[in-house]
């Protein structure tokens, strides 16, 4: 190990330890084309402590209803109940928590999202199992459709956790991802409605879509076959007069094989779950290495928009840490809500829910509606991947 000949110290950076990889800091990102890949530039040293600090919470006790002639009665409505709720300090964690959730509960209450100007592609990857991805993508897709946006799930997975979750029947005689990739199948002939959310739709995934990694490999156009489906289905929706989907979220399986490729050629915009554990962040220089060499070859408007932290537990110091450490490394593409790890969460799978209908009021759901109303917010300032 290079020693610092002032210090007699290490000289590799702190962080190694939280899984990075060695060698300079954001190294893979800067093998790769760091700022051809849309990451903020952060040579100029900057650090934590120059974001912006967090909004404060209100703890007004009266509403002044002309402070602002632009808020409407809703909003009036939102303060005043804040207003009633109890502030508590931090030699009373529990309390403190439920205040903070009954805030976030009256500022999330009934509020629609702003639809993005075009169709946004997400496409939700992490070569890493069990970070958070099917978790992340049933939840945010939920909490958009609640907002009233229409929202459609691509299960790339074989696995098939998202269609479980969304409540979708996927034995294998469904028609599904694999005849829309491997068949030809229109799309919309594989599209299913989440029966607990409206204006949410899935189109699942069974068991055969294990095979589709190898069948692919002979096709022609294998890498774009999910696009060229996609298109099409958002062409059929729009000569037949249905409502435009808002957003698309794909969710990819644990490895970087052509279902993820084609997962990464149907998207304009990758959101990276990151769980905030030990190990969190090694094998992400791999996954943004294959993000660039999409981009180089197949779809030059790919780019990382979103990092959301999964199963943050607030006891912990090293969740903190690792938090703190992406923060500091992809500054503003990383969402302000984390996700905090629930048992709730864990649970809805197994009633076919997503946290969001399953226990709407838990400080999962209110989570989730908090970081999907974050990635709507900024559709206003994202250039979407289709008119
Ligand atoms: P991936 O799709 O990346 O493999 P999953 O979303 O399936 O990961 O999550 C892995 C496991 O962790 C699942 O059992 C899921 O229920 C659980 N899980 C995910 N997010 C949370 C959370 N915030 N709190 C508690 N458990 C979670
Ligand atoms: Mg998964």
């Amino acid at each position: 190990m290079e020693l610092d000949s002032r210090t007699g110290r290490s000289a590799q950076p702190a962080s190694t330890g939280l899984g990075w990889p060695s060698g300079p800091r954001r190294a893979g990102a800067d093998a790769v084309g760091r700022l051809a890949l849309g990451w903020p530039d952060l040579s100029g040293d900057r650090t934590h402590s120059d974001r912006p600090p967090p909004a404060p919470v209100s703890r007004e006790t009266s509403v002044d209803r002309h402070i602002d002639k632009d808020i409407d009665e809703d909003e009036i409505e939102r303060r005043m109940l804040t207003s009633f709720v109890p502030t508590a300090d931090e030699s009373t964690p529990l309390a403190q928590e439920l205040a903070e959730n009954a805030r976030r509960r009256i500022d999330l209450h009934g509020r629609t999202f702003p639809a993005p100007a075009a169709t946004r592609v997400i496409t939700v990857a992490n070569q890493k199992g069990g970070v958070g991805k099917t978790t992340s993508t049933v939840n945010l897709a939920a909490a958009l459709a609640q907002a009233g946006l229409t929202v459609l799930v691509l299960d790339n997975d074989p696995q098939g956790n998202a269609s479980t979750a969304l409540g979708i029947d996927h034995h294998a005689e469904v028609p599904s991802i694999y005849d829309v990739l491997v068949d030809g199948l229109p799309m919309q002939d594989a599209v299913m409605p989440c029966p607990e959310v409206p204006g949410l739709l899935c189109v699942p995934a069974t068991i055969d879509l294990a095979g589709a990694e190898i069948e692919l490999v002979p096709m022609v156009a294998r890498e774009t076959r999910l696009r060229t489906a996609l298109m099409r289905y958002l062409d059929y929706r729009a000569e037949a007069g249905l409502p435009r989907i808002d957003y698309v979220l794909v969710d990819c399986p644990p490895s970087l094989g052509l279902l993820t490729v084609n997962a990464f050629v149907v998207a304009e915009e990758v959101l990276i779950p990151i769980q905030c554990e030990y190990y969190a962040l090694e094998g992400l220089t791999q996954l943004l290495k294959n993000i660039e060499l999409i981009r180089a070859h197949l779809n030059p408007r790919l780019h990382v928009s979103t990092i959301l932290l999964t199963m943050f537990d607030a006891r912990t110091r090293l969740a903190s840490q690792v938090a703190d450490e992406v923060r500091t490394h992809f500054s503003d593409i990383v969402i302000r809500s984390t996700i905090p790890r629930s048992v709730r969460i864990s649970e809805a799978p197994s009633h076919g829910q997503t946290v969001m209908t399953y226990d709407p009021v838990s400080s999962g759901a209110l989570s989730y509606l908090a970081a999907a109303r974050e990635l709507a917010e900024r559709s206003i300032t994202t250039k979407g991947s289709r008119q």
